[in-house]
C-alpha cells in the first residue's frame, strides 16, 4: 500500500531498490563495487589522518619522545598518499562507469522494447512510459541514475557515522580529576549526545522528506515543461526537415512564446517558486540546527580536556570525529530519505519493464527444409486492432507455397498492410488461424518463424553506416553475397558510378566526416530490396517495393523481378495493377476481405472490382 501520494513504505522501498540492485548488477557486474569502495574509502580517510594527527599531537604536548613523532609524522604521510592515490584511481574508474551507464541502461530498455508484443510497443500508451522515464532521468536523474549514486552514498555515509563512534566512543568513558566529577553538563554528556542524535533521528528525515516531495511534484511538473524546452528550445531548430518550416511560418518566434509560457525554470516557474521557497526554508532550518550541536559539542570536549580527562591531539580528534559523525549522520537521513523518495520512480522502470507479453510463445523449431517447400495458408482469419471496433481484415482465405509469385492489390486502407502484419505474427489473429506447413503459426518459437520471411516494409529505414553493413546487418558480413544482392536489386551501375569506396561507402551525409554519399528515394528503396535478398529467406515480401521510383526504374524492377526473387515465394503487395500483372496469382482486397483471386487474365475476364480497377488506372498509368 502506498502510505501517501509518491510515497512508498520503508519495506517496499526495501523490496523496489533491492530488485533495481539485483538488476543492475546483472547488467553490469562490478559496476557498484567501484562506487562502494570509492565511497567507503573517502568516508574513513578523514578518521585515519585524525586518529594518528591526534596521537602525534598528544606526543607532542606529553612525552616528547622524537622517535615516536617521527613515526607518527612517517605513518601519517604513508597512508595519507596511499589513501590519495587510491581514492583518485578509484574515482577516475567510477567516472567510466558513469559514462558507461547509460549504454547498459539504454540496453535493458532497448531489449524490453524489443522483446514487447508488437501491437504494445506500436500503441503511444506503452511507449509514452518509456519516453516518461527517459525524461525524467535525463531532467533530474530521477530513476535509476540517482539510485546507482544514491545507494554508495549510503554506504559511506554509514561508515562516515560508524567511523565517527569508534573514535568518540572514549570521549564519554574516559574520566576527569574527581573535583569536577559533579559538573551538570559533564554528567549529562552522554545523554545529551543520544539526545542530539535522536533529535537528528527525528528532525532531518521529515525536513529531507518534505524537500523530497516538493522535488518530486516540481519533476511531475517539470516533466513537461522539459518536453517543451526539449522540442521548443532545441529540436525545433536543429532538425533538418525543418529547417524550411521554421523559416517559412515563423515558428521560431511561436516556439519562443511556448516557451516562456511552459518554462519551469525561469520567471515564475516552478523551480524558481521551490527554491525561493521551501526549499531555501529547509536548508536554513537545517544548517542553524548543526551549528548548535557544533557548539555544545565544542564546549563540553573542551570542558573534559580542562579537567584532565586527555590530552590537547585528543580534543582535535573528539571535535572532528563527533562533527563527522554528526555530518554522516544526516547524510545518512536524507540520503534514505532520498532513497525512499527516488523509488516512485524506480517503480515507473519496474512497471515498464513488467508490461506482460500476452502473445503466446510457441517453441517449435522450424523445420529447414533443404527443398524449400513451405507452405503458408490463412484459414478463415478475421482481425481488428486491439482498441478498434472494426475488423480489418475478415474470413480471409489464402494458401500459397515457394515459388508462387502472390500479388495482393486493393486500394488504400483494404488491409494489405494488416495481412503482412499478420503473416509475420506482429499481431494475432482474432479469430481464424494462420498455418505454416500445416501447424499454427503460434506453436513456433518466434525467432525461428520469422526466419522464414524477408520483408521489405513500406516505412523500411536504413542505417547511417556503410553500405555492406546495411545489407548484411552485421560488421562481418559476407562480401561476395552483398555485391551479389546489390546486382540482383538493379544497383550495379549505381555502385560502379557512385559507391566510391566500393561496400566501405558510408550512406548520409555528415559535416564532421564528409565521407557519406547522398542517395535518392528511389536507391534507398532498391538498397532496401538488397538487404532483403541479402537474409535469403524462403518468404520475399514487398510492400508497395516501387513507390519511390520513377517510372523508367519501376519498369526495371518489374523485368527483374523473376531474377530477383528466384525459387522464393513473392508476396507482393501493391496499389498500383500494371505491377502485379507478372504473378501467378493476383488477390483483390476489399475492406478486409479477398473479394477475387485468379490470374491477371482471368481477373480482366470476369468484369469485377479487379477490372474496374484496371480500367480506372489504365488512363492514368499505362
Ligand atoms: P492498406 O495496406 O491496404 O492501405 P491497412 O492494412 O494499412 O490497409 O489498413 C486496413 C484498415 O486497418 C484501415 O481501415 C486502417 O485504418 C486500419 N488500421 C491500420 N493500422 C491500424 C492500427 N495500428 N490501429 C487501428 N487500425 C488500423
Amino acid at each position: 500500500m502506498r502510505k501517501k501520494k509518491d510515497q512508498f513504505s520503508w519495506k517496499q522501498t526495501w523490496q523496489i531498490n533491492k530488485r533495481v540492485f539485483k538488476m543492475c548488477t546483472k547488467a553490469k557486474p562490478g559496476f557498484f563495487a567501484v562506487r562502494f569502495a570509492t565511497q567507503i574509502l573517502w568516508a574513513i580517510s578523514p578518521y585515519v589522518t585524525l586518529y594518528c594527527s591526534a596521537r602525534f599531537l598528544n606526543e607532542l604536548t606529553a612525552a616528547r619522545r622524537p622517535e615516536v613523532l617521527a613515526w607518527w609524522v612517517l605513518l601519517i604521510l604513508g597512508l595519507t598518499a596511499a589513501l590519495g592515490v587510491i581514492g583518485s584511481l578509484l574515482r577516475r574508474l567510477e567516472e567510466a562507469g558513469d559514462g558507461m551507464r547509460s549504454f547498459w541502461l539504454n540496453w535493458i530498455y532497448g531489449q524490453k522494447a524489443l522483446d514487447m508484443d508488437f501491437s504494445k510497443a506500436d500503441d503511444t500508451r506503452y511507449s509514452d512510459r518509456l519516453v516518461q522515464i527517459l525524461q525524467t532521468s535525463n531532467f533530474s536523474g530521477h530513476g535509476i541514475p540517482n539510485f546507482t549514486s544514491l545507494l554508495p552514498r549510503l554506504a559511506g555515509a554509514f561508515f562516515k557515522v560508524a567511523g565517527g563512534v569508534a573514535l568518540s566512543v572514549s570521549l564519554f568513558v574516559l574520566p576527569v580529576k574527581p573535583q569536577a566529577q559533579n559538573l551538570p553538563l559533564l554528567k549529562a554528556g552522554l545523554v545529551l549526545a543520544v539526545g542530539g542524535i535522536l533529535a537528528v533521528l527525528v528532525i532531518s528525515p521529515l525536513l529531507a522528506d518534505k524537500s523530497i516531495r516538493a522535488w518530486n511534484a516540481a519533476a511531475e511538473a517539470g516533466r513537461s515543461g522539459n518536453r517543451f524546452f526539449n522540442f521548443y528550445g532545441n529540436l525545433l531548430y536543429t532538425e533538418e526537415k525543418r529547417a524550411l518550416d521554421v523559416r517559412m511560418y515563423r515558428q521560431d518566434l511561436y516556439g519562443q512564446e511556448v516557451d516562456a509560457a511552459n518554462n519551469s525554470w525561469t520567471g515564475d516557474g516552478v523551480f524558481v517558486k521551490l527554491n525561493r521557497g521551501i526549499l531555501g526554508i529547509i536548508n536554513g532550518i537545517t544548517e542553524m540546527l548543526s551549528q548548535m550541536m557544533m557548539g555544545l559539542v565544542y564546549l563540553y570536549v573542551c570542558l573534559k580536556a580542562w579537567y584532565g580527562a586527555f590530552g590537547v591531539g585528543s580534543v582535535t580528534q573528539y571535535v572532528g570525529a563527533l562533527s563527522s559523525l554528526a555530518g554522516g549522520f544526516s547524510e545518512l537521513m536524507s540520503i534514505g530519505a532520498e532513497i525512499r523518495g527516488n523509488t516512485a520512480f524506480l517503480k515507473q522502470v519496474l512497471d515498464y519493464l513488467d508490461i506482460p507479453n500476452e502473445m503466446y510463445q510457441g517453441s517449435l523449431t522450424v523445420e529447414k527444409r533443404s527443398d524449400r517447400q513451405y507452405e503458408v495458408e490463412f484459414r478463415d482469419v478475421s482481425f481488428r486492432y486491439p482498441g478498434s471496433q472494426e475488423y480489418a481484415l475478415s474470413h480471409v482465405n489464402m494458401k500459397f507455397k515457394v515459388g508462387e509469385k502472390l500479388a495482393v492489390v486493393g486500394q488504400n486502407g483494404s488491409g494489405k498492410t494488416t495481412f503482412i502484419k499478420l503473416l509475420c505474427r506482429l499481431y494475432d489473429p482474432t479469430k481464424g488461424e494462420i498455418l505454416l506447413n500445416g501447424i499454427d503459426i503460434r506453436k513456433y518459437d518466434y525467432q525461428e518463424y520469422m526466419s522464414v520471411f524477408s520483408v521489405v516494409f513500406q516505412d523500411f529505414q536504413l542505417l547511417d553506416a556503410p553500405l555492406g553493413e546495411n545489407i548484411g546487418a552485421s560488421l562481418h558480413y559476407d562480401k561476395a553475397r552483398g555485391l551479389e544482392c546489390l546486382e540482383k536489386a538493379g544497383l550495379e551501375e549505381w555502385f560502379r558510378t557512385k559507391a566510391v569506396k566500393g561496400l566501405e561507402t558510408r550512406l548520409y551525409q555528415h559535416e564532421d566526416a564528409n565521407e557519406g554519399i547522398q542517395i535518392s528515394g528511389g536507391e534507398e528503396q532498391k538498397l532496401a530490396i538488397a538487404r532483403s535478398l541479402y537474409r535469403d529467406a524462403p518468404f520475399l515480401v514487398l510492400d508497395e517495393p516501387t513507390a519511390a521510383l520513377d517510372p523508367m526504374s519501376e519498369y526495371e524492377v518489374y523485368t527483374r523481378l523473376n531474377d530477383i526473387v528466384e525459387d522464393k515465394t513473392a508476396i507482393y503487395i501493391s496499389h498500383r495493377l500494371s505491377s502485379c500483372r507478372f504473378c501467378d496469382e493476383i488477390a483483390v482486397f476489399h475492406q478486409g476481405q479477398v473479394i477475387e483471386k485468379g490470374s491477371h487474365e482471368e481477373l480482366l475476364a470476369r468484369g469485377g472490382k479487379y477490372s474496374e480497377l484496371w480500367n480506372a488506372q489504365a488512363q492514368y498509368y499505362v
